[in-house]
């Protein structure tokens, strides 16, 4: 075996999170390794919402303008019944919105997001990156975490953060093994030439078409020359020791009982890849020693409220708070950001379970749902103040309102 290899702050995972938490942890002066498993560091997939709490922290990190670049900004948030085509609730998301959290609403593609991340902190000259290194065991060692590679490399680091996603193996080795959860529904996505878009794309507009056990999310993304469609369904067919489920076949037959507007805007959606959607239950302990976890290693969430990415560059900007404030201490740091964060990344995972039955109601539950809607106006933001809204003092809220825990008792946490 060859030498150990020593970086003293290493990230694991060059998704948006690692990234995020990389760039933001260079902006206070750190140097930071990334090791990445895939050949290439971007992603796949297509657009990502971004909520205001997003932005604030995009500000931060001080890439907002580049972002502005190539970013979507809806004037408006439309639900339609994907049945009947009526419209249910619109929020304005122009200026009212933008005054009260003091940052828009947008959408964007997001291998754009990431190449942004990246070539910011390879600008900052502070984060070096290498991809076609995958983790194959994480060891805590108390004073330092040791993590070895399948091409057989070895890293000895002094600060371990565990970016690595959904299935996360520092997670399952440090932290927890538990399965992860399914509501059973799975997405198909991807992007397509607003030229080749065959019916009328609202450019303004971030459409969500609704109904039992299926919906349709719609808005332009690339300054607007791309037109990005996510079809999400329930699957009849679903088994935990298969992966014959939410087939393309499903998807036709079940958005065959939509509006005639929304059958011809699924038969755009490519059928190559599907994304089941999963998450995992809720963990209160993130830290261990000289290993955190963050983004969706830590909190897994269903896209239902389209905040796992936002929570993910959260995190990315906490961490960084918590080194600057604890270092040489790394553990007590990890422990403080777990404690600032495991609350709110909670409250977030937990709603967004709550909102499969939101989007997805029938019978008397929509009916309920839609005279809900009904009574609020279109800039009737208060419900939204919790997720997008700052601490009152124009700093982002990254901290659930009422910590369980402070800094003082981060000692009997580990
Ligand atoms: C259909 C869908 C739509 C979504 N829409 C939105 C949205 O609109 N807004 C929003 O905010 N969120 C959205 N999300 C959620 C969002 O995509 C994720 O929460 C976010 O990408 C998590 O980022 P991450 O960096 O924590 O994890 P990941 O993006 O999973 O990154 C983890 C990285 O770690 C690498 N890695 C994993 N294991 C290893 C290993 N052993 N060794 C080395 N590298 C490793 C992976 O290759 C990957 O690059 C959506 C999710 C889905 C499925």
């Amino acid at each position: 075996m060859g030498a150990k290899i020593a970086k003293p702050l290493l990230v694991l995972g060059g998704g948006i999170g690692g990234v995020a938490a990389a760039l933001s942890l260079a902006r206070r002066g750190r140097r930071v390794h990334v090791l990445e498993k895939a050949p290439d560091l971007t992603e796949i997939g297509a657009g990502l919402q971004l909520a205001p709490n997003a932005m604030r922290v995009l500000d931060r990190l001080g890439v907002l303008d580049r972002i502005k670049d190539v970013a979507v900004f809806p004037q408006t948030l439309m639900l339609l019944d994907i049945a009947t085509a009526k419209r249910l609730k619109t929020v304005d998301l122009g200026p009212a919105f933008i005054a009260r959290y003091g940052y828009p609403y947008i959408v964007m593609h997001r291998s754009d997001l990431l190449a942004i991340l990246v070539e910011a902190c390879r600008d900052s000259g502070l984060v070096s990156f290498e991809t076609n290194k995958e983790a194959v065991a994480i060891e805590d060692l108390h004073d330092s975490a040791e993590l070895s590679c399948r091409d057989g490399s070895v890293y000895r680091t002094e600060a371990l953060i565990a970016a690595d996603g959904l299935w996360s193996l520092a997670r399952r080795t440090l932290f927890s093994d538990d399965p992860v959860q399914t509501p059973k529904y799975v997405a198909y996505r991807g992007t397509i030439p607003i030229s080749e878009i065959t019916l009328y794309a609202r450019p303004d507009d971030l459409l969500i078409w609704a109904g039992p056990e299926m919906h349709l999310v719609q808005y332009p993304v690339r300054g607007g020359k791309l037109y990005n469609q996510v079809a999400v369904f329930k699957s009849d067919r679903f088994r935990s020791d298969s992966d014959d489920w939410g087939t393309p076949e499903e998807l036709d037959q079940h958005f065959s009982k939509a509006c005639p507007y929304v059958i011809e805007a699924v038969k755009e959606v490519g059928r190559g890849r599907r994304w089941p959607l999963f998450d995992r239950n809720p963990i209160a302990h993130w830290a261990r020693n000289r290993v955190v976890l963050l983004g969706d290693a830590a909190h897994p969430m269903l896209q239902f409220l389209a905040q796992g990415a936002c929570q993910a560059l959260e995190d990315g900007v906490c961490i960084a708070d918590c080194m600057d404030r604890h270092m040489p201490d790394v553990a007590r740091a990890f422990v403080a950001f777990q404690n600032t964060r495991f609350l709110r990344a909670t409250r977030v995972q937990m709603t967004a379970r709550f909102f499969e039955h939101f989007w997805h109601p029938k019978d008397a539950a929509a009916d309920l749902r839609n005279a809900y809607l009904a009574s609020h106006a279109p800039d009737d933001y208060a419900e939204f103040d919790w997720v997008y809204g700052t601490r009152g003092d124009g700093q982002p809220c990254l901290e659930s309102n009422r910590p369980l825990f402070t800094d003082e008792t981060w000692a009997t946490q580990i």
